[in-house]
């Protein structure tokens, strides 16, 4: 029987999941864990199938994380699509899907928070200032409870993947951190649950956000040594289109984020965006 024909468990209690988890590890399974917050794509999608290919039981969590949202985003208005998410998580041959509530993972009280400082605070952070601290704070909660031996992230969240992995060296978190590549569109747009918000005209001038970054890489390509002006024309690329407001284009190094005025060996291009009300980011590593 495939793992696709197994019956997939859906569990939204702590004592369920653990039970259900220990007796896995009991048996000296892998289990590796993808964390969501569902409206689920192909992008998830493929977290599961990378999650499937090196462990033995895929867990996969599905929680709009209020701590992770400012006070004037989208929390409430995001999508939660759960009957056909549990569908495509069936059909992606997923073990387990835990669905806590917000009440269960933030009981009256709740006063205790992860924070990777420095990092958390730039780029996204900048923005969003109290975002990192609602992601690394449920992660680690999502990481308690299921104690994954593997754990897999997207790189389309790119400074988010890092500030996870930082936070298992920093905090000695048992568990493997697996970045996975971006998926896109076939016209270039990474694949986001934000998508959904979008108008067919505000699609069209979202492309420009992997187009800047496209530019970039070409322009690098071509010799270009000279960052700032580099960014500039990322910041130009995306502007050019209507309804686009930029909040940052910059090249960095990929483990301290630090703004680069010259090409290096591995660089991270990063841009984020609002496309009419909808904020977007993306990003590019880039090789010199
Ligand atoms: P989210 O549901 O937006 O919190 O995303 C859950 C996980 O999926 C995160 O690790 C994201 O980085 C990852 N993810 C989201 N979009 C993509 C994408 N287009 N390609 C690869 N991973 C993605």
């Amino acid at each position: 029987m495939s793992a696709v024909d197994q019956a997939m468990t859906v569990v939204e209690r702590e004592a369920e999941l653990r039970e259900r988890l220990a007796a896995v590890r009991a048996d000296g399974r892998k289990i590796g864990l993808v964390p969501t917050m569902g409206a689920l794509h192909s992008g998830h999608l493929s977290l599961v199938e990378a999650a499937r290919s090196e462990t033995d039981f895929v867990a996969v969590t599905i929680f709009v994380n209020p701590t992770q949202f400012g006070p004037n985003e989208d929390y409430t208005r995001y999508p939660r699509p759960i009957d056909s998410d549990l569908q495509a998580c069936r059909e992606a041959g997923v073990d387990l899907v835990f669905v806590p509530s917000a009440e269960a993972m933030y009981p009256p009280g709740f006063s205790s928070f992860v924070e990777v400082e420095g990092l958390s605070a730039r780029l996204e952070g900048e923005h969003r200032p109290t975002h990192f601290r609602g992601v690394t704070t449920v992660v680690m909660k999502l990481f308690q409870l299921t104690q994954p031996d593997v754990a897999f992230f997207g790189l389309k969240d790119y400074q988010q993947q890092l500030l996870i992995r930082r936070m298992c060296r920093d905090l000695n978190v048992p568990v493997e951190v697996r970045s996975c590549p971006i998926v896109r569109d076939e016209d270039g747009l990474a694949v986001s649950s934000r998508n959904e918000y979008l108008s067919a005209a505000e699609r069209r001038s979202a492309l420009s956000l992997s187009q800047s970054l496209q530019l970039a890489e070409d322009r690098l390509r071509r010799g270009e040594t000279d960052l700032a002006e580099l960014c500039g024309a990322m910041r130009r690329q995306m502007e050019a289109s209507p309804g686009v407001a930029v909040d940052y284009a910059t090249i960095v190094d990929p483990e301290t984020l630090q703004k680069l005025d010259s090409p290096q060996p591995q660089m991270v291009a990063l841009v984020a965006a609002r496309v009419g009300n909808t904020r977007l980011i993306d990003n590019r590593l880039m090789t010199r």
